[in-house]
């Protein structure tokens, strides 16, 4: 049996099975080795979190307890009784909760360093220009915005107000997907022939915002295809020239009145590698990418759970699962955001990179509707 314990990653041959107890002493000394004692609490970037919406409240908030240098500080709500229930549970003073009518007074609050955008689609270019022209810095969820105008407008905005302007892409910060394009750029299996994937869930409430046009910008593809088209461009490293795509929506299904359900896209990148994706809100929960090379190919299924990611990658006959830590990724996304403000440093995610993803997404929607290839 073959395995492989480095600092780094782990691997295990799937079949056969590895003696848990084992494994689990190696790590343990392992862990010991790297223990890493915490520096004492240090300055705080303090938070303002716009929409106390399902991510806020069920991932956001409950992120900052593993934060060093992020807190929350207040909200922006059309909802005073969740600010009410939430505040207590998160320290925050009653007088720093806003509505969406007296947000940008927030510039007057110095314990606001970074506004953090958590609302319907296209709510985010409004909030993020609003909360710039504040003088603060922004985090905005994903998509962007449901135009490029839009896209185009906030960053314009963000040099403007010279503040900093970052796209919550979670997955671009956690170990899983970074181990992907640590083995595509030093070409561990070959060169890379083809990256496909599936992302999609099956929806249900026909009346949420995220089957409105208006408020949505579209369908699947805008919520969730946009996974697989973000992780294909962070592995490939470079930007597909030309999209094709085709788009299907069962008729007469109450849920899909306005917005698409089910995509299939394919991107050609400039060095030759071809992408291959599908994404869907009428079928059962999927997350998953593989990137196939030469000599082999590595993949992540789940791809964009919130835990639980899971790596193997495969040469010859053998498959190994990869292990790394699981880290919680709207953490580490914050502390980047934060180490950013403090320390001057430009995003890896800034608003370039939500701008190129919606441009993208709009070019899949014009392959959809013309059935040509569209070329970027
Ligand atoms: P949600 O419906 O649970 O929350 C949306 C919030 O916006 C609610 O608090 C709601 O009250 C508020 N809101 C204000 N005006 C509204 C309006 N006109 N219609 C509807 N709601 C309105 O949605 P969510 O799942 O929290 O998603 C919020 C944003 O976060 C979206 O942009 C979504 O794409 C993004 N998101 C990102 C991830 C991720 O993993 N990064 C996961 C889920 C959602």
């Amino acid at each position: 049996m073959s395995s492989d314990l480095t600092r780094r990653r782990f691997l295990t041959r799937l079949g056969q099975g590895v003696a848990a107890t084992s494994v689990s002493a190696s790590m343990l000394k392992t862990a010991a080795a790297q223990l890493r004692v915490p520096d004492p609490p240090g300055k705080k970037l303090g938070y303002a979190i716009v929409g106390l919406g399902s991510l806020s409240i069920n991932q956001i908030l409950p992120a900052f307890a593993l934060c060093e240098h992020s807190k929350p500080v207040a909200f922006v709500t059309g909802h005073p009784d969740k600010a009410a229930k939430l505040g207590p549970r998160y320290g925050i003073d009653p007088k720093n909760v806003y509505s969406y009518e007296n947000y940008d007074t927030i510039r007057d609050n110095p314990l606001v360093d970074i506004i953090y955008i958590v609302l319907p689609n296209s709510m985010h270019a409004e909030y993020t220009i609003r909360g710039l022209k504040a003088g603060k810095h922004v985090l905005c969820e994903k998509p962007m915005a449901t135009s490029v105008a839009d896209c185009e407008a906030m960053i314009a905005a963000a040099k403007q107000a010279n503040r900093k302007l970052m796209i919550a892409y979670r997955c671009q910060y956690e170990p899983f997907n970074r181990e992907m394009v640590r083995i595509a750029r030093a070409k561990e299996y070959g060169r890379l022939v083809s990256i496909v994937g599936d992302n999609g869930f099956n929806i249900g409430d026909p009346t949420q915002w995220r089957l409105n046009r208006q408020l949505a910008g579209g369908g699947s593809l805008m919520d969730i295809g946009i996974y697989g088209l973000n992780a294909a461009r962070f592995i490939a490293g470079e930007e597909p020239t030309e999209v094709t795509a085709t788009i299907y929506t069962t008729p007469n299904d109450p849920r899909f009145k306005e917005v698409e359900e089910t995509t299939h896209f394919q991107l050609r990148f400039p060095s030759g590698t071809l992408g291959s994706f599908t994404t869907s809100y009428g079928y059962s929960s999927q997350g998953r990418i593989r990137a196939i090379a030469t000599d082999g190919w590595y993949q992540l299924e789940p791809s964009m759970n919130y835990t639980g990611l899971r790596m193997q990658v495969h040469r010859g006959n053998h498959t190994d699962e990869v292990m790394l830590p699981q880290r919680d990724h709207f953490a580490l996304e914050m502390e980047h955001m934060s180490d950013c403000v403090m320390n001057n440093k430009g995003p890896q995610t800034p608003g370039e990179e939500g701008l190129r993803d919606v441009t993208i997404m709009m070019a899949i929607y014009e392959a959809a509707k013309t059935g040509r290839t569209v070329k970027l």
